[in-house]
């Protein structure tokens, strides 16, 4: 590390004392229009004599001036033509440049990248993803408008990850135009006053037009691609629909309701249930059953609130009973009565995408200007040598039994697997949790993890790290996992299996393979910003898209196919995906927003880093709550908050105040600055905030005031 930065700084000292020498030395002067105008014939003559040797020191002085980004580029070149002529000048020209802004741009990377990347990182997370998918693209355009100083893009695209190869290959082609100019103005040097002259209004209008060409021709390109993809299916003559939704669930919920309120026609399809997986065996049913289990737990913990003991009965079909009951309640939010009384046209069957135009459901073919998939997704099962033998239970299914089982293994220790773990465990199910990684809940910090790590232990839930499921075995009457283990082989018997394993996207099966719609390998629908697929009126959001799978991501990516599907025409939003939180409703629960340590490290975004204990507040330890911690990330010096992770009781709602400052750019100081209502666990932001401001305390202005209070206690009145 010590050796880059003495080699750097090396570097840099040199490239510093050669600009210093050449403005010391008036070197500049070799440069000026009069000179070259002046010399230019001993400077032909020498040409005569020794072709290969003034093109050799040509193109090392042209390379010398631009690698070092001194001024002269435009003197050479001109110098390129009225020596060479238009073809030997241009060649020349276009080489010795291009690997000038080559150097240029690699003494800028190896120079400053790393530094500028790791100051502004969070700023420029957005620019560099331009540059990685664009970045050509964009520099095509700045290499071809010659206003833009040719210097500071070699050192501008320095700082980004814009490949060299691609750097090298557009500059050239880029620069081509106006080498081409200014060699040819070259070539009759006797008739120019000023360089400024070669550029006329004219000629900038034209290279202007050239600049934004790519961009004419980009629109050109993807309008014939649209064409073409659409010309296989004739349009209908007028159009039932302005948006038929397939799938209703929590993303295609909104995105119906969302065109109805703004007068759209929209129909809105599901083939099985309204509410979709959220209302039937997601979230609702889950959280439904959490409740239930919590309550368990309050009683087992009894003795901690100072009674001697609490037992409870219960009957587990009667609570299944009940969470079917939440769900029957929930339900009406949901309707098809509800959503007709919006405006929406509720149609049950299984769509199919006949065309860009044409879904069909039930014999019926519905024709409409958009379609928006938000067919959801299932539960992964993985190809488990023997689990076709046996009957398994998944997030679908585990909601209809009605006995408890007395063993259960619980296959990924994901979000929807630990919290099943911990709800059968509460029940009296003996839960063997079997994860392959070495810690559950792989998507949050190792100490969020090892906090509920730590209660399943507590609670009796096993948890098997590092264990490889390789099949299902039959012994007998009983049924076993077996796993790989280190090399070593682990029989796990059980009477009903979870398998939790992720969720794959609903895309196959319905029309999107036949027409092309383009899917990833792991068959999510690939989408631009604006949610659109390969067809510009084919829009996707919710679990299908697989990017975020929660409700909330749903309900937010709806919002923008919607208005994007309806109103694209004037107007498209790219889906914003800056702030996006979520939880895990463990006890303790477990909640997100933006960046974690795991993520900013891995990206190499630096921070700074508090961390409020829940042990130390009122309320918590008033309800028996006392664990868990509210740790927030902020850019390094600065109350900008990165990401914050809550563990502990209410962890999810005590977020939103953190989710709002986030996206509104509130940082920790003024979360300090807000009275949070005592006592209760939303407290403990303000606590982390003040964590903060107390570790960025200005300790010398603090030593400047402590001598002044001194002062004032020997003062005489
Ligand atoms: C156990 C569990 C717990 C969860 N807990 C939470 C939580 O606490 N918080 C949270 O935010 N998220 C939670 N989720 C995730 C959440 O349920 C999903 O992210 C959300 O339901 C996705 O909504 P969606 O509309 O994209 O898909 P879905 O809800 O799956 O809806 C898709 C609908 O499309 C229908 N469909 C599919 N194909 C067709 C077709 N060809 N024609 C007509 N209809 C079709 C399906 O029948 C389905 O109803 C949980 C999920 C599970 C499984």
């Amino acid at each position: 590390m010590k050796k880059t930065v003495s080699l750097k700084f090396i570097l840099l000292v040199m490239v510093l004392i050669l600009v210093l020498v050449f403005f010391i030395l008036g070197l500049d002067q070799y440069f000026s229009f009069e000179y070259l105008k002046n010399t230019l014939d001993d400077f032909k003559s020498s040409y005569d004599q020794h072709k290969a040797l003034t093109m050799a020191a040509y193109m090392g002085i042209y390379i010398l001036v631009t690698s070092l980004s001194l001024p002269g580029a435009v003197i050479m070149t001109l110098a390129g033509g009225a020596l060479f002529g238009l073809f030997y000048g241009t060649l020349l020209v276009s080489f010795s440049s291009t690997m000038g802004a080559t150097l240029a741009f690699l003494f800028s990377r190896y120079l400053f990248k790393d530094w500028v990347q790791h100051k502004f990182s969070s700023k420029l997370a957005a620019i560099n993803q331009g540059v990685e998918k664009e970045g050509g693209f964009y520099l095509f355009t700045l290499r071809l408008v010659p206003v833009f100083p040719f210097f500071l893009i070699n050192l501008a695209m320095g700082l980004t990850p814009i490949q060299t190869r691609i750097f090298y290959l557009v500059s050239q082609a880029g620069m081509l135009p106006a080498t081409l100019v200014f060699v040819n103005a070259g070539t009759a040097l006797a008739q120019i006053d000023s360089p400024s002259k070669i550029l006329s209004p004219g000629l900038m209008i034209s290279f202007a037009l050239l600049g934004v060409f790519p961009f004419i021709a980009r629109g050109v390109s993807s309008f014939i691609r649209q064409r073409k993809i659409f010309s296989r299916f004739p349009r209908p003559g007028r159009y039932d629909y302005n948006l038929v939704v397939i799938g209703a669930g929590s993303a295609g919920l909104v995105a119906s309701y969302i065109a109805a309120a703004v007068k759209a026609k929209v129909a809105l399809i599901e083939t099985d249930k309204m509410g979709g997986d959220c209302l039937n065996t997601g979230c609702v049913p889950s959280k439904a059953l959490i409740a239930a289990t919590r309550l368990l737990s309050r009683f087992k913990r009894a003795e901690e609130f100072g009674f001697n003991r609490a037992s409870v009965e219960f009957d587990f079909a009667k609570v299944m009973d009940r969470v079917r009951a939440v769900i029957r309640k929930v339900e009406p939010h949901d309707s098809v009565e509800r959503y007709e009384g919006l405006g929406v046209d509720c149609i049950k069957g299984r769509a199919h995408i006949r065309s860009p135009f044409e879904v069909e459901v039930g014999g019926r073919v519905l024709t409409t200007r958009n379609i928006l998939v938000a067919t959801g997704a299932k539960p992964l099962v993985p190809d488990l040598p023997g689990l076709e033998n046996i009957h398994y239970l998944t997030s679908d299914t585990i909601w209809d039994i009605r006995t408890l089982p007395k063993r259960m293994v619980v296959l990924g220790a994901g979000p929807i697997g630990c919290e099943l773990s911990q709800c059968f465990s509460r029940l009296g199910s003996r839960v063997t949790l079997v994860q392959r990684g070495d810690r559950i809940m792989k998507k949050e910090d190792p100490d969020a993890a090892a906090m509920v790590m730590d209660r399943f232990q507590k609670e009796g839930v096993l948890v098997l790290l590092n264990h490889a499921a390789k099949k299902i075995g039959i012994a007998g009457e009983e049924k076993e996992l077996v796993c790989d283990h280190g090399g070593q082989e682990v029989r796990i018997t059980f009477d009903e299996i979870l398998i939790a394993l992720g969720r794959v996207p609903n895309a196959k099966g319905f029309g999107l393979e036949e027409m092309g719609v383009e899917l990833d390998k792991n068959a999510n629908i690939q989408t631009n910003e604006f949610l659109q697929t390969n067809y510009s009126n084919i829009f996707c959001s919710g679990d299908v898209h697989g990017r975020y799978q929660f409700t909330h991501t749903a309900a937010h990516e709806s919002w923008y196919a919607a208005v994007n599907a309806l109103f694209g025409r004037f107007k498209k939003f790219p889906v914003d995906y800056r702030t996006i939180p979520w939880a895990t409703y463990t006890e303790p629960e477990v909640a997100r927003v933006g960046l974690n340590e795991t993520d900013a490290d891995g990206a190499g975004i630096p921070y700074d880093m508090v961390k409020y204990n829940l042990d130390d507040l009122d309320r918590a330890i008033a309800d028996s709550e006392g664990h868990g911690f509210v740790k927030v990330l902020t850019v390094p010096g600065k109350d900008r908050i990165l990401g914050v992770t809550i563990v502990g009781h209410h962890a999810a709602d005590i977020m939103a105040e953190f989710v709002l400052a986030m996206k509104h750019g509130i940082g920790l100081n003024k979360i300090l600055g807000t009275i949070h209502i005592y006592p209760t666990m939303a407290e403990a932001n303000k606590y982390a905030a003040g964590v903060w401001k107390r570790t960025h305390a200005p300790k010398k202005l603090l030593a400047w005031i402590e001598t002044y209070h001194t002062v004032m206690r020997k003062e005489k009145r």
